[in-house]
């Protein structure tokens, strides 16, 4: 089967109308286009007067291996999806000052190929258009290094004479790969998708700093390269650890999140809420917990299969996301249930912004794949909210506890709807009026109103052995 696959794959890799670059938009398949041939030109060009020096190549095949260490490692550690940063800067720039320019064109092609070999698949078009975009960077950097120092000069020979300047002239040719880099890519990048945020991905701190420090620790291993080539068994400890480190930011955001849904996980949302909730204490301002949990989701599981279930899950998350306010907490609890921390909320908001957020998932369009594909999937949730008005104090646990309570209160009275209680106003659990979204402030938390749809007064309320349970029960 697999073999069948692979067979049929490669009989793809052959018809050159079947390749994916040709489904590209068509101004993005034109600057890839436009960049490959550049590429390529440049390296026949460069082709045609190359000299070749067993030195060199030997410099360029150890150069090389380190870069092949590097790409194991990155194998080893394994490739996180997206823009991955890496370090093959560190041993490339060298090539670029050290070697005949051909070496510094052709190295992105070699280490592109390992990568797409050893690590990681990518449309073979996108990896091509990278290595290209590297190399057309790499011949910038090499145009502008021997356009800084004059001509004649052995760069080790001049570098120790006039330390500085050479200094100068590789830190400029570093800056200059970077530059034509990521102007290539993000002009691709942008192309393919308008919405992409540049500044972000170029100058975002965490991008920004890792950038700048694969390019100094560049700098410091071709300076190094000066004084003896055997700088690089030093190096390469060095540079896998930074390599490492680049995963740092990556590997803290997976820690937190929960895999299935992307949101926040329980552990991580628990101690962001806590501190947030003690925050609002603390500074006296209302906030709000909202416990959410799917309607017979069970039913849903055995009728569609687990795999529309996950499917529901993360449609879920991207409704929260997609309503709550940046500064707000959303994360999975477990199974199927979610929990938000909305800061700076006051009870009558944070009611509005639960009802938002059920009446969005009641509405989602989701299908279930059958044979003819259209059956839609009715998937409602039932939310609990506690409410912390301003000036109260609570713990997070208290809070959690009461939204648990409304939870039970939502399930019991029908599901598919939304049930708040609040701190000060004493205990009052109230479903949401059948067509108003939000219950005017007074009507709804004031303890004793009787809201329009009939729920009881708070006497009665209190007798809810739950709801009683929960530490809001004026004593
Ligand atoms: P209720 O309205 O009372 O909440 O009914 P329910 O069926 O949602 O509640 P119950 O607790 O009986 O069932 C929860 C189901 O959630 C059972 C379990 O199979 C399912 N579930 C939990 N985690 C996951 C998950 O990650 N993926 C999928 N597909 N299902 C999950
Ligand atoms: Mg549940
Ligand atoms: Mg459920």
């Amino acid at each position: 089967m697999d073999q069948a696959r692979s067979a049929v794959s490669r009989h793809r890799l052959l018809r050159v109308r079947d390749w994916p670059i040709w489904s590209l938009p068509r101004p993005l398949r034109a600057f890839v286009l436009v960049v490959i041939g550049a590429y390529l030109a440049w390296i026949a060009l460069r082709a045609a007067t190359f000299r070749f020096g067993t030195e060199d190549v030997l410099l360029f095949a150890a150069l090389l291996a380190c870069g092949a260490a590097t790409v194991e490692l990155t194998r080893r550690s394994s490739e996180p999806s997206g823009v991955a940063k890496d370090v093959y800067a560190v041993w490339e720039l060298p090539m670029v000052i050290l070697l005949p320019v051909l070496y510094a064109l052709i190295i992105p092609a070699i280490r592109t190929a390992l990568t797409q070999w050893r690590v990681r698949r990518a449309p073979v078009y996108r990896r091509v258009f990278t290595a290209s975009a590297i190399g057309i960077a790499y011949g910038a950097a090499a145009l502008v290094y021997h356009g800084v120092l004059p001509v004649g000069y052995h760069p080790r020979a001049y570098m120790w004479r006039h330390a500085d300047l050479w200094l100068l002239a590789a830190g400029a040719a570093a800056l200059a790969q970077w530059v034509v880099n990521q102007v290539l890519v993000m002009t691709a990048v942008k192309t393919a998708d308008p919405s992409t945020r540049i500044r972000k991905a170029l100058f975002g701190r965490e991008s920004l700093h890792n950038d700048v420090t694969e390019l100094c620790a560049a700098l410091l291993v071709s300076l190094g390269m000066m004084v003896s080539n055997l700088v690089l068994i030093i190096a390469l400890p060095l540079v896998t650890l930074l390599q490492r480190s680049f995963r740092h930011a990556q590997l803290l955001s997976e820690a937190r999140a929960d895999a299935k849904t992307g949101l926040l996980n329980a552990a991580t949302w628990e101690r962001d809420a806590t501190a947030e909730v003690a925050r609002a204490v603390r500074t006296g301002s209302p906030l709000a917990v909202a416990l959410l949990d799917l309607d017979r989701f069970k039913q849903i599981n055995d009728t569609y299969g687990h795999l529309l279930g996950d499917e529901v899950l993360r449609q879920i998350a991207g409704t929260m996301t997609q309503i709550l306010r940046d500064y707000d907490l959303a994360g999975r609890f477990g199974g199927e249930e979610f929990v938000m921390l909305l800061p700076q909320t006051r009870a009558v908001d944070a009611f509005r912004i639960a009802e938002r957020v059920r009446a969005h998932i009641s509405e989602l369009p989701i299908y279930s794949g059958g044979v003819d594909g259209s059956e839609r999937v009715p998937v409602t949730v039932s939310i609990g909210v506690a409410a912390l008005d301003a000036g109260s104090r609570r713990e997070l646990t208290e809070l959690l506890a009461a939204a648990d309570a409304a939870l039970y209160r939502a399930k019991a009275s029908g599901r598919d709807q939304v049930q708040m209680i609040s701190t000060s106003r004493g205990l009052s659990a109230v479903r949401p009026p059948a067509e108003d979204v939000a219950p005017p402030d007074g009507a709804a938390l004031a303890g004793g109103s009787v809201p329009a749809d009939g729920v009881p007064a708070d006497g009665v309320l209190t007798t809810d052995p739950l709801l009683a349970a929960t530490p809001f029960l004026p004593t």
